[in-house]
């Protein structure tokens, strides 16, 4: 009787897990039919991060965070500027000495000249597109994203302004911008056009042809800008190199180039990132900035100018260690019969087709949760076109990778 009784008790904990579960994960499906939505990503983390606290080994790879730890030089110069006083406000456009190294930074490595009124620093790449959309986007307009895109985008433009309509174009199926679908959706109304190379979730690179194309497409629209997320440009482990929109000379007025220190220096909870774009734009975005965060945290600030003055040695064998996970899951993903993958050359996401498994990605990652608790991200968070698709990152420890594809070669279709 006892043994039925506590037979009973565990059958109800385990049946209202799992009932969490499934309404956590149908949440993914009406992500953009709401204005504002949990990021599925986090989602997801939370829901390995409630497993765990109650005692379960779960191999979590969802989020996409840097597995090393933030350089010292850097933790000793933002601590040392707390205790030397920048502790108060900053000027809410970003500390002039700060906006100088970025300035002089693009200079070296693109050719790009931008002065400091032409540069904002903002608490994180995120908070820098938010306030750039707010500062674009007026009633009507059209926004274009990519699919795969990354998953803040679709809820970001909807804040800034309501009336917008987000025009989502796939990419090709081997993951290359499809610059005529591009040009065929573009009318007047189209105010932006959102790119994100290195890619998150494919790790794609854009060619210089590319590039120039996006250029002249920018060009001959009088209200087009363009805003490239480059935050993964220093995470580049192929032998193509990263080329960045900020040495487009031509398009510099329409361009909005947002970059950040939380994926290459593994400061993702310092909260830090930048814009550099015309001071038109620059102006309107610092007083977004003004009326919301003030200013971006100074003594972080003052820590992140270290980085220009030590450089960035630890990125030489972050990127080697990226490309060692990167070729590891590359052969073992396409041994496997029912998966496909494209190799990344940059960023640190490995976005796997899943399409022979005749399954809807939140299916599919409901079915490693559930099943051998692996956590991966549904392809569908990235656009309803990639609901064939799972996101496994590569800035997990090999030895994670390899369970992960261990549980991977166990199913069968
Ligand atoms: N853009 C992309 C493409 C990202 O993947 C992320 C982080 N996941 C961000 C922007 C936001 O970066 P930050 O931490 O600087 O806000």
């Amino acid at each position: 009787m006892l043994l039925a009784f506590k037979f009973l008790i565990k059958a109800r904990k385990i049946c209202s897990k799992l009932f969490e579960l499934i309404i956590s994960i149908c949440e993914f499906l009406t992500i953009e039919s709401k204005l504002i939505k949990a990021s599925p990503t986090l989602k997801l983390g939370e829901i390995a991060r409630q497993k765990q606290s109650e005692g379960e080994d779960v191999l979590s790879l969802a989020l996409g965070e840097p597995d090393f730890l933030t350089p010292k030089y850097i933790l000793d110069a933002t601590s040392k500027a707390m205790y030397d006083g920048f502790t108060h406000y900053s000027t809410p456009q970003g500390l002039l000495e700060l906006r100088t190294a970025i300035k002089n930074d693009y200079v070296k490595r693109f050719s790009a000249k931008y002065s400091e009124d032409e540069i904002i620093i903002f608490p994180g790449a995120k908070a820098a597109i938010f306030a750039a959309l707010s500062a674009l986007l007026e009633p009507n307009d059209e926004v274009i994203i990519i699919s795969p895109y990354y998953v803040s985008y679709p809820p970001m433009i909807k804040l800034a302004e309501y009336k917008t309509k987000s025009i989502d174009i796939p990419l090709n199926e081997d993951f290359s911008l499809p610059i005529n679908k591009i040009k065929s959706v573009i009318t007047n109304n189209t105010k932006v056009l959102i790119l994100n190379y290195p890619n998150n979730p494919t790790g794609q690179l854009l060619s210089k042809d590319e590039m120039r194309e996006i250029a002249k497409i920018i060009s001959s629209y009088k209200n087009l800008y363009l805003i490239a997320d480059e935050i993964y440009e220093k995470l580049v482990f192929s032998n193509d190199k990263f080329i960045s929109f900020a040495g487009f000379e031509e398009i510099k007025d329409k361009t909005i180039i947002i970059n950040g220190y939380s994926k290459s220096y593994a400061m993702t909870g310092f909260r830090i990132g930048y814009a550099l774009a015309s001071k038109e734009v620059i102006y309107k975005m610092n007083l977004f900035n003004q009326n919301t965060n003030t200013n971006t945290n100074t003594f972080v600030q003052k820590g992140v100018l270290s980085i220009y003055e030590n450089g960035d040695d630890h990125l030489n064998e972050y990127n080697k260690t990226l490309s060692f996970r990167t070729n590891y899951l590359h052969e073992e993903i396409n041994k496997i019969p029912y998966l496909t993958g494209i190799k990344p050359k940059g960023g640190f996401y490995y976005f796997v087709n899943i399409s022979k498994t005749k399954m809807k990605s939140v299916v599919f990652a409901n079915l490693l949760l559930n099943n051998y608790n692996l956590v991966v991200t549904p392809g569908i968070a990235f656009g309803n076109s990639f609901d064939n698709h799972i996101r496994v990152p590569l800035s997990t420890e090999i030895d994670n990778l390899k369970r992960a594809i261990e549980i991977l070669r166990k199913l069968s279709f």
